[in-house]
């Protein structure tokens, strides 16, 4: 089992060293930038256990469970050890949020919304850069600190590389390559990790500083193997909550043999170009993978899709999507249909993070993936 540490005490551990944390919520934001002000973002993906019933007093029924939780995760004290909010403009639901933490609960914390354009012209990368300047100087005011010029871009380059170590991971795992197609199988070494043990490693990226998250990294590759059998798939959605799901595919003779999951395969931002630091920072979240929430076009995420299936090989997609996730829901009869014409059956799934994996999505997963065996 490789060995992570755990979210409090990587905080405690940051906060002892002078540093501050960050709550971020989904999905896209300039991690190097907080880190150039000694600001350490730790991830809010709901969290799955917590008692709705606090966020539910403020919130509609139909809005969905990643935003209920969050919201009744912070009234029940979740996030006290953090020293700032971050809530980017991801949809509907988290603008509602983030306006409801500014007018209504009004944390400790203070709060910053992060507007993303949607589009990739130039005058979307400037608008961006413009919503990253003012997060500069609003963290410029509690923080004391202004970063220079080569402070973020030597953040830029830690974090994009352990972006690349992530994209490493991904194709050591599943044997093939982004750019080329299918590699040849590494010789097995170590302990074989399940699927739900790699997305442990994923999804710590959540929350580890980046140098911390690339030593993992590198101790995975040179340690460990992983579990491969089964029918290769790729998993698309919001987060993969309850992570039981990860062993249930993979009970039903199922191999997530990459993603495209908003948490993690969405955000394998590439390398950036730009010597200009907040530009560089924009210009990887509006140029990363396809991502409805960031105004990308089906036809998009279908080509997206369509290529990740055939250089990993992947039989199949599994939509496993959050009740009420308009932006999700929106996009998938054009999207499923794109991929059924071109031979890429999918499955759709839907959840609420904080319930137990239901045992009906356990049977539809396993017709699913006893068709495409
Ligand atoms: S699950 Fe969907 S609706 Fe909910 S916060 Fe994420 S993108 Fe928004």
């Amino acid at each position: 089992m490789v060995k992570i540490p755990k979210r409090h005490e990587v905080c405690r551990k940051f906060k002892e060293q002078g540093g501050k944390v960050a709550a971020v919520l989904p999905i896209h934001y300039p991690r190097a930038l907080l880190r150039a002000f000694d600001i350490l973002p730790v991830e809010v993906w709901g969290p799955p256990q917590v008692d709705v019933s606090y966020g539910g007093a403020h919130l509609q029924p139909y809005v969905c469970s990643i935003v209920h939780n969050a919201l009744s995760f912070l009234k029940t004290g979740g996030l006290d050890e953090t020293d700032i909010i971050i809530v980017p403009h991801t949809c509907d639901s988290l603008q509602g949020f983030g306006s409801i933490l500014l007018d209504f609960v009004k944390p400790r914390q203070p709060v910053f919304p992060i507007y993303l354009p949607r589009g990739k012209r130039s005058e979307d990368v400037e608008f961006l850069v413009n919503e990253f300047k003012s997060l500069y100087r609003g963290l410029e005011k509690i923080t004391g600190k202004s970063p220079m010029d080569d402070e973020m871009l030597k953040r830029i380059e830690i974090e994009e590389e352990a972006d690349a170590k992530l994209k490493e991971l991904y194709e050591i795992r599943g044997e093939f390559s982004f750019e080329s197609g299918k590699t040849k199988s590494r010789s097995s070494k170590g302990e074989a990790l399940s699927t739900y043990d790699f997305y442990r490693v994923v999804r710590a990226r959540e929350f580890l500083p980046a140098e911390k998250f690339i030593e993992i990294a590198d101790e995975v590759i040179s340690e460990y193997s992983f579990v491969r059998d089964g029918v290769p798939v790729i998993l698309s959605g919001i987060v993969p909550e309850p992570m039981e799901v990860l062993n249930a595919i993979e009970e039903a003779g199922g191999f997530v043999v990459v993603d495209d999951l908003a948490c993690c395969g969405r955000r394998l931002y590439g390398r950036g170009k730009s010597s200009e630091p907040l530009k560089r920072m924009a210009e990887r979240i509006i140029f990363g993978p396809p991502d409805v929430t960031r105004g990308n076009l089906i036809e998009e995420r279908f080509e997206h899709l369509k290529y990740l299936a055939e250089v990993t090989g992947a039989r199949g997609i599994i939509f496993y999507t959050v009740k009420f996730c308009e932006p999700e829901l929106f996009d998938l009869p054009d999207l499923k249909n794109m991929l059924k014409s071109a031979g890429v059956p999918s499955v759709q799934v839907e959840i609420d993070i904080g319930d137990p994996l239901p045992h009906q999505t356990i049977t539809r997963l396993t017709a699913f993936l006893e068709v495409l065996a």
